[in-house]
């Protein structure tokens, strides 16, 4: 088959040398022709070009631009593709793109791989990214069945676990898992720079181990992606801040009280209920 990769960062490029690998035929369009030109020496792309008319004939389009980029790209992409072609997307959200998308290209099916690292950009691309990796999609009413099945298979060939959701669906459930962690993520690094003794800040960043890497590392990922996922998850992400600010505030009373108990009880829950996620 041949695949048209538009956007050659951390997904675009990954998903590039995984199908390539499985002898798909590669066609990357990306912003810059210094990425065009990595993708084809690192073997990611057979063609590559900053031009969309490349893209014409491939069979299937995923785009793995930002999230603002995504309805643009799809409007630049009409000239070059038939009534036949599949288009895809990799967007962390859903349903400020999926309806609008279907509107302009009648064989769009919305899609999310849930896999990625603090790194972007082509050089952050790796191989075998998605294996065992959550990929929803996100079809709606008016999606072409055919469309949807022709995407699935190329999920299920990477070998990947594939999910079905509608965009809002989707949009509240990675809210919880994936936009809220980055923001408390990125709210913990910023309260402990609030530390006013130099000593002790220096000190604690001294001191920084696994914990501190675990529970900082979302938050100290790609800005860019971060404040797309509050732009354009805004609602569900609001509400699953609420739901935290919640139980943050629940936790300090118990501590203020001195609620060992409750703060036990708590924690004890939180033992099995982590296992539900992970
Ligand atoms: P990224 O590493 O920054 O890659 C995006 C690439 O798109 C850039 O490297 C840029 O390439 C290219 N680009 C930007 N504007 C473009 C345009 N108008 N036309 C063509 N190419 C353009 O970002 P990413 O992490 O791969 O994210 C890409 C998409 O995947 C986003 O929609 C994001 O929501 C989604 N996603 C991200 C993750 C994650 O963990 N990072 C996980 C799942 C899904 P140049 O080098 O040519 O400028």
């Amino acid at each position: 088959m041949q695949i048209g990769i538009v956007g050659l960062g951390l997904i675009g490029a990954s998903l590039a040398g995984d199908w390539r690998s499985l002898g798909h035929e590669i066609v990357g369009v990306s912003r810059q022709q210094s990425t065009c030109n990595i993708a084809i020496e690192r073997g990611l792309a057979d063609r590559s070009s900053t031009d969309m008319a490349i893209l014409a004939g491939v069979d299937t389009i995923v785009i793995c631009t930002p999230i603002d980029k995504i309805l643009p790209t799809i409007e630049q992409l009409l000239p070059y593709i038939s009534a036949h072609t599949v288009v895809t997307d990799a967007g962390s959200v859903k349903a400020a793109i999926v309806a609008d998308a279907t509107k302009i290209c009648p064989n769009f099916v919305g899609g999310h791989p849930m896999a990625g690292t603090a790194q972007s950009g082509i050089e952050a691309a790796e191989r075998g990214m998605f294996a065992n990796k959550p990929y929803i999609l996100t079809p709606i009413a008016a999606t072409n069945p055919q469309a949807i099945e022709s995407v699935a298979e190329l999920v299920r060939s990477l070998d990947c676990q594939l999910y079905y959701a509608t965009p809002s669906q989707h949009d509240l459930a990675v809210a919880w898992i994936s936009h809220l962690p980055v923001m408390v993520s990125a709210s913990l690094i910023a309260a402990c720079m609030g530390e006013v003794d130099p000593e002790v800040l220096k000190l604690a960043q001294n001191l920084a181990s696994s914990g501190f890497k675990d529970t900082s590392r979302v938050g100290g990922g790609n800005p860019e992606l971060g404040t797309m996922m509050a732009r354009y998850n805004r609602d569900a992400l609001l509400k699953s801040l609420v739901g935290y600010r919640d139980r943050l505030d629940g936790i300090i009373d118990a501590i203020e009280s001195h609620h060992w108990e409750e703060i036990s009880t708590t924690l004890s829950q939180n033992q099995i209920d982590r296992s539900e996620f992970l």
